[in-house]
């Protein structure tokens, strides 16, 4: 079963540290509406041979939540003519706070949305402010109240750590409000410096201090610590939930199963070596696409690059990654010899140092680590020179 992904590129406001692709001039959104039903109409050449059943829609951004009930539903409607979407597909909706109202929940979960993330980012005043977020702390916590009256049952919060304005007992007072307004699935993201943004901007500047990799370090084994206290699985390294909450959409990404995205800057994957974005252009995307024309790019990824992705994304999860699972997927255990006893002797230590643990032939990095999986990914990257 494969995935979809339609990106929204719209946002009422620009937060400081945001480098997705969006655009604050809201007036195309009709034409980029049609033009992602174009789009899902017609498919990109790469995607003519992908799987058609479809188990987990994602609308994310930018935000969708711009987008008004009727405009929704027509991408939806596309989704729904061009695909086998199952019965119990898991369907999401990105929102961010000031777009919530009762009205547009029930909406929402009467086009057929069962699952809200909701972008809080914090539930302190100072931080949401230093972000340029569009809401306040009060809005984040009474949209949440009212989501789950609304019987959205599946909902994940957004939250920011490592900001030079939260203080650990900030942290500890979000992370306690996540919890007792009953959240089940909380994505926990370090702040990080992007080009071009006005984060970086500042920093350069020197009006803003630049970010402490110690103090991320030290928020995340606090949120690490208060979450699993509280009953969630660490799953991913930003990626909490109760038991039968994980979010099967991005479980899906990890596993290395197809997907399709649309819209401006979407990226796809056939599940195998071949993946496509498009343009993150508004207009570009747009124009390319009423004219027929094709608006993406394509990378056939080599035998390397998918082995020590599959390393890569495989080490982020609590699943971790299966050596024999991976050999039979990409031929693992085809490198040169040097690179396997390398590769083995990497791993042996990882395991000595109790930062990876091994079972059932799986390497799994020990939550508390789990911050630095990137590092030790990079340490087991296999080579096929
Ligand atoms: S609302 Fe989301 S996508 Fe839009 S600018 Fe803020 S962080 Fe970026």
């Amino acid at each position: 079963m494969a995935g979809i992904y339609i990106h929204i590129p719209f946002c009422t406001k620009a937060c400081h540290y945001c480098n997705f692709h969006f655009s604050t001039s809201t007036h195309h959104i009709e034409r980029m509406v049609a033009a992602i039903v174009q789009e899902i109409n017609t498919l990109p050449f790469p995607a003519q041979d992908i799987d058609k059943n479809i188990e987990t829609i994602y609308f994310g951004g930018g935000t969708p939540s711009v987008l008004n009930n009727e405009q929704l539903q027509s991408i939806l409607n596309a989704c729904y003519e061009k695909f086998l979407v199952t019965e119990n597909a898991e369907i999401t909706l990105e929102a961010n706070p000031d777009d919530i109202t009762r009205e547009r929940l029930k909406g929402w979960r009467q086009l057929g949305f069962n699952r809200l993330s909701i972008g809080v980012q914090s539930f302190a005043d100072s931080d949401l402010k230093w972000m340029n977020r569009a809401h306040n702390s009060a809005t984040a916590a009474d949209c949440i109240a009212m989501a789950y009256e609304e019987r959205f049952e599946h909902l994940t919060i957004d939250l920011i750590y490592g900001t030079p304005t939260l203080s650990n007992e900030q942290l500890l007072i979000n992370l306690k409000t996540a919890v007792n307004l009953g959240i089940n699935h909380i994505s926990c993201y370090a702040l990080t410096v992007e080009e071009n943004t006005a984060l970086d901007y500042f920093i350069k500047k020197g009006k803003i201090a630049p970010v402490n990799e110690e103090v991320q370090d030290e928020h995340f084994h606090i949120m690490r610590q208060y979450l699993t206290d509280n009953g969630f699985e660490h799953y991913e390294i930003s990626n909490f939930a109760k038991p039968g909450h994980r979010s099967r959409h991005n479980s899906n990404y990890w596993s290395g199963r197809p997907y399709y995205g649309f819209g401006p800057s979407a990226h796809s994957f056939n599940g195998d070596k071949m993946r496509w974005w498009n343009i993150a252009n508004n207009v570009l995307y747009m124009d390319g696409i009423e004219k027929y024309q094709p608006v993406y790019e394509v990378e056939n990824l080599t035998q390397e690059e998918r082995i020590n992705e599959i390393i890569m994304t495989g080490l982020r999860t609590t699943d971790g990654l299966h050596i024999d699972e991976a050999n039979n997927k990409i031929g693992a255990y085809k490198t040169t010899p040097e690179a396997f006893l390398t590769f083995i002797s990497t791993l042996r230590s990882y395991i000595t140092e109790g930062k990876i643990i091994y079972k059932n032939n799986t390497a799994i990095i020990n939550s508390e680590h789990r911050f630095l999986s990137d590092g030790i990914a990079s340490d087991l990257f296999l080579s096929y020179d």
